[in-house]
């Protein structure tokens, strides 16, 4: 999946000191805010001398980039017979995360998955990104040489050129927004409005790790909050804040899917939770589902963290999302094509519209789905 291995592992590495280093940053000297005069200050480069500077390494591989960052607007140049997928996201700090424990360069490398994968989603491949950014003036340029180091990793891993952005100041904290544009066939393209009767509803990896994550994170927080020498313990954790602060888009599903000749009827990747992703499938392609809550794919570590945290695991794959995972239909004709496959499970199939949206229980309950989890009092 991956074309540079050593790559990873040192993004690994950093991500766990990251996460100390970012504990005991924000109270002591940190290195990446503006606190004593070793670190650069964004105003001793200017905003044309930053842009040149965080960018300056960033080369174009595709074809179809005739023009990358320098002018006024990229050019691209889509293959004959292509269509062009384009997708934005943005990520606010401490709305969609918190520098106590979100380092930098997992922070730019995660903005980029984000993007990635709604382009995934469609079934296409991407090809570049803009990277615009709202900067405070408590970041230095050694906080976003980071952040761009993250977003480079990205890049580089995923086979992306970086084209453009924009680069403003703000009152507050950082704030990013990321455009992907890809590229795919007509007929590969595919939209949330496509699922039929009797398709089967198929996801890749596993659910709910990242919503841990998440949770271990804030745990440890607030620990440190209390006591600033807690050195907090990750080890049994290492799969669930890897999802949450390394996630990787399922570049290889695409790939796959073309490999195996399944083109899904409908597509979404799951950044909301299970549960309202099928809910957008269902509501777009006007049909019903039934999932099948013991076939929901989980880690063991998600078992076992359910378990100490006291949590019904089937409601965190539901409702925890962020696990950039793909969601698919397919024909039943295809079912031969995907079952023996590692990365794909069968969660369910799609009924007429008339039956509705329903969780069927280990107990053989059915329940209907609501966005987030499922509604237990209507019951039937
Ligand atoms: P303009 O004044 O036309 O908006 P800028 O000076 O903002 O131009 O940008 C100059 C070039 O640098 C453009 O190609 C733009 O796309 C690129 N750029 C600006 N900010 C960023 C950024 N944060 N990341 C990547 N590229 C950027
Ligand atoms: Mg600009």
């Amino acid at each position: 999946m991956f074309q540079n291995k050593k790559e990873l592992l040192v993004l690994k590495r950093t991500f766990l000191n990251g996460y100390m280093y970012f504990c005991t940053a924000n109270k002591k000297s940190d290195m990446f805010e503006n606190k004593d005069d070793s670190r650069t200050k964004i105003s001793q480069l200017g905003e044309f001398g930053l842009i040149d500077h965080l960018t300056k390494n960033f080369t174009n591989t595709h074809k179809s980039t005739i023009k990358g960052i320098g002018d006024d607007a990229a050019v691209l140049s889509p293959e004959k017979g292509e269509q062009m997928v384009i997708t934005t996201d943005m990520l606010v700090e401490g709305v969609h995360f918190d520098l106590s424990y979100m380092p930098l360069k997992h922070l730019g490398y995660k903005t980029v998955m984000v993007n990635l994968s709604d382009v995934y989603a469609m079934n296409a491949v991407p090809h570049q990104i803009t990277v615009s950014i709202a900067i405070s003036n408590r970041f230095t340029v050694e906080a976003l040489e980071e952040f761009y180091a993250g977003i480079a990793t990205a890049a580089k891993l995923y086979n992306i050129d970086v084209i453009g952005g924009d680069t403003s100041s703000s009152t507050t904290g950082l704030m990013i927004s990321v455009t992907a544009i890809g590229t795919a066939s007509k007929e590969k393209i595919t939209y949330r409005s496509g699922a039929k009767e009797n398709d089967l509803l198929v996801v890749s990896g596993d659910l709910g790790a990242a919503y841990l994550g998440l949770q271990i994170l804030e745990r440890e927080k607030k620990v440190f909050e209390v006591n600033p020498n807690a050195q907090p313990d990750l080890e049994p954790y290492t799969y669930l804040v890897e999802r949450q602060l390394k996630p990787e888009a399922r570049q290889d599903i695409p790939k796959l899917l073309a490999d195996l000749e399944v083109t899904p009827t409908a597509m979404i990747d799951i950044s909301d939770g299970l549960s309202s992703e099928i809910i957008h499938i269902c509501k777009n392609s006007e049909v019903g589902c039934n999932l099948y809550e013991d076939k929901i794919p989980l880690d063991p570590q998600v078992i076992s963290t359910c378990e100490e945290f006291n949590m019904d695991s089937t409601t965190v794959a539901l409702n925890g999302g962020e696990d950039y995972e793909l969601l698919f239909t397919i024909d039943t004709n295809d079912y031969p094509k995907i079952k023996a496959n590692p990365h794909l499970t069968v969660l369910g199939h799609i009924t007429d519209k008339k039956e509705g949206i329903h969780l069927v229980t280990r107990a053989n309950t059915k329940i209907p789905l609501i966005a987030r989890g499922w509604n237990a009092t209507e019951e039937n």
